[in-house]
C-alpha cells in the first residue's frame, strides 16, 4: 500500500469542506428568494400585482424562461374581470378540468419534468411555444380542490430534475394557492358591491368613481371622450302590459347587449330604473355615433324573451355628447348628454341624439 501524501489528503477535504460550503451558500440564497416571493405574496393588494408577481417577477427573479399560470374559471367569473385589470400577462383561464388532468394526471403533487418521455407534458405546459426543456409544475390546491397550476420552465434541461426535491415549492405553490384564493374572494365581494344585481352591469356607484378617473384621464392626456344616455322607450308601458318580471327580463337583456357591444376600457353602468351609461374613452363623436346606433338597432331587431316563455320587443334612445375642449367638470358632459336623450325622446323615440356640452363659463 501506498501511503498518501497527508497535504494532498489536506488539500482533498479543504476541496470537499469547499464544496459543501457552496452547496449551503446556494441553499441560503435560494432559501431567501423563496421567503421574499412568498412574503409578496401575502402582501399582495390586488389580482394583478398577484399575477404580474407570479408571472413577470418571478420569471426574472428566478431566472426562468417561461411562467405560466392557469386558472379554473367555470362560471366566466374571471373571464369577465380580468379583461378590465391591467397585465402584462395574463393567466390562461380554463373552463374545466380538461389540461390540468392532462398535465398532472391523478397525482396532485409537484411535478419536475425534464428531457426523455416529458416533452408532450411541456409542450402542453408552456403554450406559448417558448422552447422549454425543463420544468416545474405546481399544482394551486385549495380546500382539496384543485384550482389551477402554476408553472416554471427553464431552457436548460438539468435546471428541474426529476430526482431533487421539491420542498421549497411545495411551500411555494401552497401559499400562491391561498394567495389566490383570497384575491379571489376580495375581488368577488369587490365587484358584488360595484355590479348592479339584476343586469349584471356595473352600478351607479362605481360609475360615479370611474367616470372621475376617465374625466380626469381624458382631460391630461387630451384624448376625446365620449357619453352616451341610453333610456328604453316606454317602459312603462312595458311593465303595464306583460308584468314586471317581463319587465325586468327586457332590462337584462338590454343590459347584455350594451355590455357586448363595448371594447375592454369603454365603461356601461346602470344610472337608474330603465336608464344606462356608456362612456367611451378616446372615442370620437363618429365612433360614438356607430356604437350608440348599433346597441340601438340591436335592442330594436331583439325578440325580448318573457319568463313566460313569449317574446316582446322594445326600443331605446340614445342622447350622445362630447366631452368638450375646456370642460370643468365631469357633469358637463352628463349634463349634455341627458339634454340630447330629451331631445330623442322628444323628437319620437328609437334614435341617436347628439348634442353639444356646454362649458360653463358664468362662473368666468
Ligand atoms: P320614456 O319613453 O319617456 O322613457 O317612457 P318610460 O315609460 O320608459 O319612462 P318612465 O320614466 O315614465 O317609466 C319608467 C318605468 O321604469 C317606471 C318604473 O316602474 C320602471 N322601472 C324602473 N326600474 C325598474 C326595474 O328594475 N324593473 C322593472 N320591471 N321596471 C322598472
Ligand atoms: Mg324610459
Ligand atoms: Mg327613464
Amino acid at each position: 500500500m501506498t501511503a498518501v501524501d497527508p497535504q494532498i489528503q489536506v488539500q482533498e477535504l479543504r476541496r470537499q469542506l469547499q464544496s459543501l460550503l457552496d452547496a449551503a451558500k446556494a441553499n441560503e440564497r435560494k432559501l431567501d428568494r423563496f421567503d421574499a416571493l412568498e412574503r409578496r405574496l401575502v402582501a399582495v393588494g390586488s389580482m394583478e400585482e398577484l399575477v404580474n408577481l407570479l408571472l413577470v417577477e418571478c420569471r426574472a427573479d428566478f431566472n426562468l424562461d417561461a411562467a405560466e399560470l392557469w386558472l379554473l374559471d367555470p362560471d366566466g367569473e374571471l373571464r369577465r374581470a380580468l379583461p378590465s385589470l391591467p397585465m402584462t400577462k395574463a393567466p390562461l383561464l380554463l373552463e374545466g378540468h380538461g389540461p390540468l388532468k392532462d398535465v398532472f394526471g391523478a397525482v396532485r403533487t409537484t411535478r419536475l419534468v425534464g428531457p426523455g418521455n416529458h416533452e408532450a407534458v411541456l409542450a402542453k405546459a408552456f403554450g406559448d411555444g417558448t422552447p422549454v426543456r425543463s420544468a416545474a409544475l405546481l399544482p394551486l390546491i385549495r380546500q382539496g380542490l384543485l384550482i389551477g397550476s402554476l408553472h416554471f420552465g427553464s431552457r436548460d434541461a438539468e435546471r428541474y430534475d426529476a430526482g431533487s426535491g421539491t420542498k421549497f415549492l411545495d411551500r411555494l405553490s401552497a401559499i400562491a394557492a391561498i394567495a389566490i384564493e383570497s384575491m379571489l374572494n376580495r375581488e368577488r365581494l369587490r365587484r358584488a358591491g360595484m355590479t348592479d344585481g339584476l343586469t349584471g352591469v356595473h352600478n351607479r356607484r362605481y360609475f360615479d368613481h370611474r367616470s372621475l378617473i376617465e374625466f380626469s384621464q381624458a382631460v391630461r392626456h387630451r384624448y376625446p371622450l365620449a357619453c352616451l344616455f341610453l333610456d328604453i322607450d316606454h317602459f312603462k308601458a312595458i311593465n303595464d302590459r306583460h308584468g314586471h318580471p317581463a319587465g325586468d327580463e327586457v332590462l337584462r337583456q338590454v343590459g347584455g347587449l350594451i355590455q357586448r357591444s363595448l371594447r375592454t376600457g369603454d365603461l356601461a353602468a346602470r344610472y337608474g330604473g330603465e336608464e344606462f351609461v356608456v362612456l367611451l374613452p378616446r372615442t370620437d363623436h363618429a365612433g360614438a355615433r356607430e356604437v350608440a346606433e348599433r346597441i340601438r338597432l340591436m335592442v330594436q331587431d331583439a325578440p325580448f324573451v318573457t319568463p313566460e316563455g313569449g317574446t316582446l320587443s322594445a326600443t331605446l334612445s340614445a342622447g350622445l355628447a362630447m366631452l368638450p375642449a375646456g370642460a370643468a367638470s365631469f357633469a358637463e358632459l352628463l349634463n349634455a348628454a341627458d339634454r340630447a336623450l330629451y331631445e330623442a325622446k322628444r323628437a319620437g323615440r328609437n334614435r341617436t341624439v347628439s348634442g353639444d356640452a356646454e362649458v360653463n363659463t358664468a362662473a368666468s
